[in-house]
């Protein structure tokens, strides 16, 4: 398999409640693929099927490559010091710690610290840190950035890149649109327990249509015009003001964001 990852018809229940009705999902080779969905859409439960930490209902999973796992919420005993923890996971896993890894993500700065006095961009690095314990090939990120200020982004970003041009495989589950249109190559978006759309961000953008919107202010106000056809829409308008006699203040155009597209497909919403 020249894949990463494929997932085919892959379900699971919770009681009488199917959360998953049959995902299909293919991961390429070096490639950052993000998992996107409304809160309860199904991610973390996917992907904790795929990561095999919990039981799937039926549907196959076929990985292919090393795998580290950043869970969404985890915890460490309160008294354990980051670099015991990175001792026991590399011990655990056969390997001695990497001081490569503990020195990229700035773990020596709170190497010391109890687990619990640890804040929670500290943590989350420490949690990655673990996860790549072992040389992992594919790393799995559920929300990696949640709850942390714009600098700890930043560098966790910086890094996930970095983790990229070595040739990583990563897919993440997150809801920040700016961190997706960032750093991923590839998104799928699950609704009512389906993947109903994969591809790249442009690919979305083409699939919702390109629409816009026109805004043009004048002394009564602020107007807005949606539209499919930019360059009509605009020299219509301007004919319609010209004629009526009525000074254009301002005019300014609007392509949409990601959030929107996703929002138009993860939940239906109108545009
Ligand atoms: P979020 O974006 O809020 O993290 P999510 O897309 O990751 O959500 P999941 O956590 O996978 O969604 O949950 C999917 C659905 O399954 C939700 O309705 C949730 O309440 C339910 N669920 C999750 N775990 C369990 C469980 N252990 N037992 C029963 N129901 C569960």
């Amino acid at each position: 398999m020249t894949d990463a990852l494929r997932v085919r018809n892959l379900t699971k229940r919770y009681g009488e409640r199917t959360v998953l009705k049959g995902v299909d999902l293919t991961v390429r080779r070096g490639e950052i693929y993000a998992l996107l969905g409304a809160n309860g859409a199904g991610k973390t439960t996917a992907l904790e099927c795929i990561e095999g930490l919990r039981p799937r209902d039926g549907g196959e999973i076929a990985v292919n490559g090393r795998v580290g796992i950043q869970l969404q919420s985890a915890s460490l005993q309160a008294y354990i010091r980051p670099t015991e923890a990175l001792g026991l996971v590399a011990k655990w896993k056969g390997r001695a710690p990497d001081r490569a890894i503990t020195e990229a993500l700035g773990i020596y700065g709170f190497a010391k610290k109890k687990y619990a006095d640890l804040s929670v961009g500290q943590k989350r690095r420490l949690h990655l840190a673990l996860a790549l314990v072992g040389d992992p090939e594919i790393l799995f990120l559920d929300e990696p950035t949640a709850g942390l200020d714009v600098e700890g982004r930043r560098s966790l970003h910086a890094l996930i890149k970095d983790l990229r041009a070595q040739g990583k495989t990563m897919v993440l589950a997150s809801h920040d649109m700016a961190e997706v249109e960032e750093l991923c190559d590839r998104i799928a978006i699950l609704k009512d327990g389906a993947i109903v759309f994969e591809g790249t961000i442009g690919e979305l953008t083409a699939a919702v249509g390109r629409r816009y919107t026109v805004y043009i202010t004048t002394a009564a106000g602020r107007f807005r015009f949606d539209t499919e056809d930019l360059a009509a829409t605009v020299s219509e308008k301007l004919a319609e003001y010209r004629r009526a006699g009525t000074e254009i203040l301002d005019i300014r155009t609007d392509r949409g964001t990601l959030e929107e597209h996703f929002m138009s497909i993860a939940k239906g919403a109108a545009q």
